[in-house]
């Protein structure tokens, strides 16, 4: 049996999105003529209380145009030290928007709010590099998938609007953290002044990602999207892969998280030390290998010679996403193996 645990977006389109796909009605977008893309693009603004939204070939990109309509050149975004934008763009930031980053470190990625507002410096004068934006990643991809707790947000969001910093949030998996959670899109997303959403993380879809803001942010990206070469054309078919995986597999990521879940747990039984199921918010698993006596890349090939395929990201760190393509018997035989190679781990010191 081959189970690949490594990411959410190794997801495969089903035949039904697929057919679905080969049926939209589509125009050329860059003319703003293809329905399904701007029916897209309607529904997941007022799904998340937007007025506007633009598709995008990546959720990168989707990240990259909020921050581009936030920070100047010369100025500062700051982020969580593990967060996607300032480890997992290449730099693109930096390269694209001419501005620069700093960090703040937080367990399993958790939001505190006094946290990035300690390191904000708003209005910095003509000395110190100004801090314009913050970014928030809900949930934590590399924090093990967490859910960002709402207080926090808000009191984020009621501390940096006092100095004029603006808010982004990286929702990429912003669909787990409302399943998990049960709060509201409009209530998560009306606290930030640009929204990013993927299409084919836990959804499913092939691709696409959509930047979500007011109608005059969202138009001004527009025209950043097609001079950094990303005006499409006849992109219904992707959009039409995203209305699918609204109507279809949005419900269906509980059982991911059940399935996550479980797995944490079979890992948590073989060795305490490695997760704590408890923890695991939503469809990610992050292991601590650092009591065990191998590393994480030595683990991950003992699991992937009995075909499990799960992604080491740092000397002492495994992470394993559930998604759409794993079904129960999927799950139960990569908790097993899980758990075996954990046993052998322990024992082979
Ligand atoms: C996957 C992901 C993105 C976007 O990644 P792309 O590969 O560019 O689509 C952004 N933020 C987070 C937290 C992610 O996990």
């Amino acid at each position: 049996m081959r189970v690949d645990l490594r990411s959410d977006t190794v997801t495969v389109p089903s035949t039904a999105m697929r057919e679905v796909m080969s049926q939209a009605p589509v125009g050329d977008d860059v003319y703003g003529e293809d329905v399904t893309v701007n029916s897209l693009e309607e529904r997941v603004a007022a799904l998340f209380g937007k007025e506007a939204g633009v598709f995008t070939p990546t959720g990168s990109l989707a990240n990259q145009l909020a921050i581009r309509m936030l920070v100047s050149p010369g100025e500062e975004l700051i982020a969580e030290t593990n967060s996607h934008v300032v480890r997992a763009e290449l730099g693109a930031a930096a390269t694209f928007s001419g501005i620069t980053t700093r960090t703040w470190p937080a367990r399993r990625g958790l939001l505190n709010a006094d946290d990035p507002m300690e390191i904000a410096r708003p209005s910095a004068g003509p000395y110190l590099v100004s801090t314009t934006a913050i970014a928030v990643e809900n949930t934590h991809n590399f924090g093990g998938g967490t859910v960002q707790p709402l207080d926090q947000i808000a009191k984020l969001h009621n501390e940096a609007s006092k100095v004029g910093i603006a808010l982004h949030l990286d929702g990429a998996r912003i669909w787990n953290a409302h399943t998990a959670s049960g709060v509201a899109f409009t209530e998560y997303a009306k606290y930030f002044d640009t929204v990013s959403v993927c299409f084919s993380k836990g959804l499913g879809a092939p691709v696409g990602s959509m930047m979500l803001s007011t109608k005059e942010k969202v138009t001004k990206a527009r025209v950043w999207r097609k001079r950094y070469g990303a005006g499409m054309r006849q992109i219904g078919i992707l959009a039409a892969a995203a209305h699918y995986a609204l109507d279809t597999n949005l419900p269906l990521l509980a059982e991911d998280h059940r399935r996550a879940k479980f797995i944490a747990e079979k890992c948590h039984e073989a060795a305490a030390s490695v997760v704590n199921p408890s923890e695991v918010d939503t469809n990610i698993v992050g292991l601590d290998l650092s009591q065990l006596p191998v590393s994480s890349a030595e683990f991950a090939q003992m699991v992937k010679v009995e075909g499990v395929l799960i992604s080491s990201l740092g000397p002492n760190f495994a992470r394993l996403v559930t998604h759409l393509d794993i079904d129960d018997a999927a799950m139960t035989y990569a908790a097993e193996v899980l758990a075996a190679a954990l046993k052998h781990a322990l024992v082979s010191k």
